[in-house]
């Protein structure tokens, strides 16, 4: 079947897209930032509205701004949803707000990439979509979240109940610099870990002093070496603070935070047990307490079979545009592809322009990829509109 001319055309879009994307850049959306987040969803909602026929509601969202849903044809029935944040990790007195170019091609700016480039992919797929010819036939929900830099915290609970609306998820997370897409995600988690030691004189003779500094420390040296007993954990030790402001005190206090990741989800309890038995004799020990407090977050996102049917028509649909090939490939990196898929939903994440530098003040897209990857996105959604692509059907 030919490929329709409103999917050819779009990089004719590309000075426009990207114009679009330096708007929402400069919009400061900062996950903390609750009247830029309202300020950044009034110009998403203006923007999606411009499709005819679509559906918008505001979705509350506890803790912080509100989400939007946009969607289109409810009843059909197989539909899509199409998933973006719009939070950044640059918060209103960060420096860094304004977009530059560092060449005919490549745009640094505030969320460029991670994911203001994915909204206007995500918008500029679905404009394309709709005016093929068997668009009618399937449905989409376009979910767009306030919170998912900080963990997804308040809008978790809108991908839990997407299985119940939609059948397939695309998260328009950046795809990686070389151009690969998401196949797997690392579940996130933390640790808290406090030890309490006894205070006493630094010249104290005999000193019962118990250096709560020192039995953490231990701890972390033995837990740091976690990862090399079990593969597909990461490990790291990302702060520590401990003692008072009087040096000639043994210190009774101390604590730390650790960043925790996950290939697998047995891997919370194995990694749960790994650090309470690392505890137990420095607790065995008079005059120490040390607690070890577990909270993990996203799940990792596994691959699902229903992936690995759609997947190869994605490549497909990017041969069949003249682009260049890519592959999928396992992140650390976790989005909310890890909720979709602790909900049963499979999806196919990364799928937003390629650009590198997340989280930095040298974050950069590839604009020019925007209507690239909008283009596999409305060829991929043309060809299961036109029955060309048969997915399962899981959950509704
Ligand atoms: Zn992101």
């Amino acid at each position: 079947m030919p490929i329709p001319t409103a999917i050819t055309r779009l990089p004719e879009r590309t000075t426009e897209l990207g114009a679009l994307l330096m708007t929402w850049a400069e919009i400061n959306s900062g996950s903390g930032h609750l009247a830029g987040l309202d300020r950044m969803r009034a110009a998403l909602r203006s923007a999606f509205s411009s499709i005819p026929g679509v559906i918008i509601e505001e979705l509350p969202c506890a803790g912080t701004a509100a989400a939007l849903r946009i969607s289109i044809r409810p009843a059909a029935k197989f539909r899509i949803l199409l998933s973006g944040h719009f939070d950044t990790v640059y918060e209103a007195n960060d420096p860094f707000q304004h977009c530059r170019w560092l060449d005919s091609e490549r745009l640094n700016g505030p969320g460029v990439a991670d994911m203001k480039g994915g909204l206007v992919t995500l918008l500029a797929a679905l404009q394309s979509f709709e005016a093929t010819p068997h668009a009618d036939t399937i449905g989409w929900d376009v979910l767009l979240t306030p919170d998912e830099e900080t963990g997804s915290h308040g809008s978790a609970h809108l991908f839990r109940t997407a299985p119940s609306r939609v059948h397939f998820g695309l998260v328009f997370e950046p795809a990686r610099p070389n151009g690969n897409i998401v196949q797997s995600r690392m579940g996130t988690g933390g640790a808290i870990i406090t030890c309490h030691g006894r205070a006493a004189h630094v010249a104290k003779v005999p000193n019962d002093g118990c250096n709560a500094i020192l039995a953490l420390a231990e701890f972390l040296l033995a837990a740091q070496k976690i990862p090399a007993e079990l593969p597909g954990v990461l490990l790291t030790v990302a702060n520590i603070r401990g003692g008072g402001p009087a040096t000639n005190v043994v210190p009774d206090f101390a604590q730390s935070e650790l960043d925790l990741r996950i290939t697998q989800f047995t891997d919370r309890a194995l990694l749960t047990d790994r650090l309470n038995a690392l505890a137990s004799p420095i607790n065995a020990r008079a005059g120490y307490h040390l607690a070890v407090d577990v909270r993990f977050n996203r799940p990792p996102k596994e691959c699902l079979p229903a992936e690995e049917l759609l997947f190869p028509e994605w490549q497909r649909a990017a041969q069949d545009l003249g682009l260049a090939p890519f592959t999928w490939v396992h992140t650390g990196g976790a989005s909310d592809g890890n909720f979709l898929a602790a909900a049963g939903l499979p999806s196919l994440d990364g799928v937003g322009p390629i650009g590198d530098q997340l989280h930095s003040p040298r974050e950069f897209v590839i604009v020019p990829t925007i209507a690239q990857r909008a283009q596999v996105v409305a060829l991929c959604l043309h060809r299961l509109a036109a029955g060309e692509i048969i997915l399962p059907r899981v959950g509704a």
